[in-house]
């Protein structure tokens, strides 16, 4: 990529987060920004993310050849997007973004009890320094980012592209049920304070929960106490991961799961508690945009879809800043990635390179066009 980007006018540096920055400077210097990862997963696949900043580049190639573009074109390589070493995942583009807490990953270990601090300084970055990739948000007047899809969606739908309405936001907690272990021979049914009744009823009520309101959520992990053949649960753990795009239809899986479990546990005489893992808020992409990323869809495949994504990607963090942004999915075969047979046919690959050019092309235009707008009120206070 490197060798690629020496061959155009654009000034590459890597900033304080490690992300490789590629800049075309243009009439404006209002950036459209572009971007993905090229790092993966141990046993990955070709396509995540390598697809997405190479798609980019040949965007920027065809900017180039036309010359001085109006506004300003930004390639971006996000530094270590999957987190495969240290199990911390956006590093760079929450660098960017500024949400990185560098105390809450600076001991991170990898399997060689290397600390994330030591081994990203071997990158030249300083850790309590990342942040200041902030500065790179400077004019950013829009993100695009392609990536495969990773699910089953298009290609159930036999459809080659997508354009991404979001990330969604997770609930994710341990809820523990606590009973009576009891002896399952002398220990009658009416007796019984079972935990693992709680969780069972649970689990299917979840599943409920997740069709009523269109979002999913899922029991991953289930233990109980003490786990053997003979005895009545006296303790049963569960994990539960609700996802959706919108923030307060999300609140409400997470209510009803709870009342739920509170019901359940009253009526099994046992108790109930809820511990939080982990958090974060649905990140919405940018309406127009979306509307932009449909066009270029249809012109370019003749027909487009609207899907939300359920993994998280760089441009979450992105969106997070409020820089207007979206995505691009080309259709995944079999639905698979983070393994060695994850694919995408090529004529799929090459239609969502010309997709992201005219989504490019088509930002572009909007960009000069808000400008125009904001710089009309600017110049006319009064009126
Ligand atoms: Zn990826």
């Amino acid at each position: 990529m490197k060798e690629k980007l020496a061959r155009l006018p654009v000034e590459t540096h890597q900033d304080e987060a490690g992300n490789l920055w590629s800049t075309l400077k243009g009439k404006s210097d209002k950036a459209l920004l572009i971007g993905g990862h090229m790092d993966s997963v141990p046993n990955g696949g070709w396509l995540d993310g390598c697809l997405n900043v190479l798609a980019g580049l040949e965007v920027l190639r065809r900017i180039a050849a036309e010359g001085t573009p109006p506004v300003t074109v930004r390639l971006v390589d996000w530094c270590d997007e999957e987190g495969a070493r240290f199990g911390r995942s956006l590093f760079g583009s929450s660098g960017f973004s500024g949400s990185l807490v560098a105390d809450e990953v600076r001991n991170l270990v990898d399997r060689d009890g290397i600390k994330l601090v030591d081994a990203v300084k071997k990158h030249r970055i300083d850790l309590d320094r990342a942040t200041e990739a902030r500065r790179e948000q400077k004019n950013a007047a829009a993100y695009l980012e392609l990536h495969i899809e990773q699910g089953p969606v298009l290609e159930t739908m036999n459809l080659p592209m997508g354009v991404v309405l979001g990330t969604f936001g997770v609930e994710r907690h341990g809820i523990t049920f606590t009973g009576q272990a009891a002896h399952s021979g002398s220990t009658p049914m009416a007796h019984r304070r079972d935990a693992l009744g709680g969780v069972s009823r649970l689990h299917l009520a979840i599943r409920e929960i997740a069709v009523k309101h269109g979002g999913v959520c899922t029991v991953g992990k289930v233990t109980t106490e003490p786990g053997i053949v003979t005895a009545v649960v006296g303790k049963a753990e569960m994990t539960l991961d609700q996802r959706h795009l919108d923030a307060n239809v999300l609140a409400n899986m997470y209510r009803d799961a709870k009342e739920a479990s509170e019901k359940f546990a009253k009526e099994e005489k046992i108790d109930v508690a809820w511990k939080k893992i982990w958090t974060i808020q649905p990140f919405p992409f940018h309406p127009k945009l979306i509307d932009l990323g449909d066009e270029a869809i249809k012109e370019v495949c003749g027909i487009s879809h609207r899907l939300p994504s359920g993994p998280l990607h760089d441009a979450a963090e992105v969106c997070r800043t409020g820089i207007p942004t979206v995505m691009l999915f080309v259709q995944s075969l079999r639905g698979i990635s983070h393994n060695k047979i994850e694919d995408t046919k090529e004529e799929h690959i090459e239609l969502s390179v010309r997709a992201l050019d005219r989504l490019a092309r088509k930002t572009i235009e909007w960009i000069l066009k808000e400008d125009h707008e904001s710089s009309q009120i600017h110049t006319n206070p009064h009126e």
